[in-house]
């Protein structure tokens, strides 16, 4: 059967960026006849500071935001990630198969480390050779994921097929990532240029699933954009990022194409779409941080599903990383 696993850092409160990148869609591949694992990476929240009590409260409020999402534990895998030991196991075998040449390329440690990179942390800048270790760990081959993930998503496959051409086996698949939809990268509501992110320090640059729905009408209104008018035709959102960003948005939301919200919506300023995109967001995301809301008054039942998503995480992922220690020539005698 095959086997999709994907991941979202608890490092912060979850954005409409997560949902609609990827917490929605983790909902949806749970209908394919696929295995669904998703973790709470909080191995990777760590590369950078994490108050431990913040980081405790995150990562069962990110397991609220899945399961409010649509994930459902009875029928994908839901833990987080320090639960088995076997992702870190596996991270640390796999970095000595990855390449520094490799990491020097990977984009995402440039934009975390920013201009000083000497201070960042050893993990952030080994962070994709653990995201490798968490896919092959399952031998998952199927990564839904948003478009900034895309480059670790190749990363893995070089990482497996570098593993399997060392030891002359056929041992890890290479991943493919899934990228579909028409919010693979929904941007900063500041600044059309900049991806949404949890952990932006400007909280006016994202919609938070927690936030009410004044906050998030608050949120679309300030959104920075042009003066002009909505396009008819999808051609000319081409240079004009914070529109095309808010389309998609809008298109995402109501699971239709950007060119069906702009043949309703061309030739109309945003005086008139603003509060028609932050009605719809209200009208989806509203149920989500109420169903959230509910499963944290209860964080007991909400450690539970995460351990007992760990037991069945542990029990795939095991025989593999014991079967990689076997392969590299570690004796195995208990
Ligand atoms: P951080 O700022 O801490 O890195 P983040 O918002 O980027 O947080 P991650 O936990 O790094 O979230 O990513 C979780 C998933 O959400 C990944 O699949 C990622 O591609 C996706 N994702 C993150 N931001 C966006 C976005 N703006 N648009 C679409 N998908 C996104
Ligand atoms: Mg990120």
């Amino acid at each position: 059967k095959p086997r999709v696993f994907s991941g979202i850092q608890p490092s912060g409160g979850l954005t409409l960026g997560n949902y609609l990148g990827a917490l929605k869609r983790f909902a949806m591949k749970q209908d394919e006849g696929i295995e669904t694992i998703y973790c709470l990476v909080d191995l990777h929240a760590v590369t950078v500071w994490q108050d431990p009590e913040a980081l405790r409260r995150q990562t069962r409020e990110a397991a609220a935001a899945f399961i409010a999402s649509g994930v459902d534990p009875q029928r994908s895998i839901l833990f987080n990630q320090s639960q088995v030991g076997a992702h870190a196991e596996l991270a640390w075998l796999l970095n000595c198969v990855a390449r520094l040449g490799w990491m020097n390329r990977m984009t995402q440690f440039k934009d975390k480390a920013g201009k000083n990179a000497e201070k960042a942390s050893l993990g952030l800048y080994a962070y994709p050779a653990l995201m490798a270790a968490d896919i092959l760990l399952y031998h998952a081959t199927m990564v839904p994921v948003g478009e900034d993930q895309k480059q670790h998503v190749e990363l893995t496959r070089d990482i497996a097929a570098k593993f399997n051409h060392d030891f002359g086996v056929e041992f890890f698949p290479a991943p493919e990532p899934l990228i579909e939809g028409t919010a693979t990268r929904v941007m900063s509501l500041r600044d059309g240029t900049k991806k949404m992110s949890k952990s932006d320090p400007s909280d006016a640059s994202r919609i938070n699933l927690t936030d009410d729905a004044d906050t998030i009408a608050k949120k679309i209104r300030k959104a920075t954009t042009d003066p002009a008018e909505l396009p008819s035709e999808i051609d000319g959102l081409k240079d004009r990022p914070e529109a095309r960003n808010l389309v998609n948005i809008y298109a995402a939301l109501a699971d239709m194409t950007p060119a069906q919200v702009l043949g309703e919506y061309g030739g109309k300023g945003f005086g008139t779409f603003k509060p028609a995109l932050a009605e719809l967001a209200v009208e989806k995301l509203a149920p989500i941080s109420t169903e959230m809301g509910r499963l944290m008054a209860d964080p007991a039942e909400i450690d539970a599903v995460l351990g007992q998503g760990a037991n069945k995480a542990d029990a795939i992922a095991r025989p593999i990383v014991e079967r990689t220690y076997e392969i590299m020539g570690m004796v195995r005698s208990r």
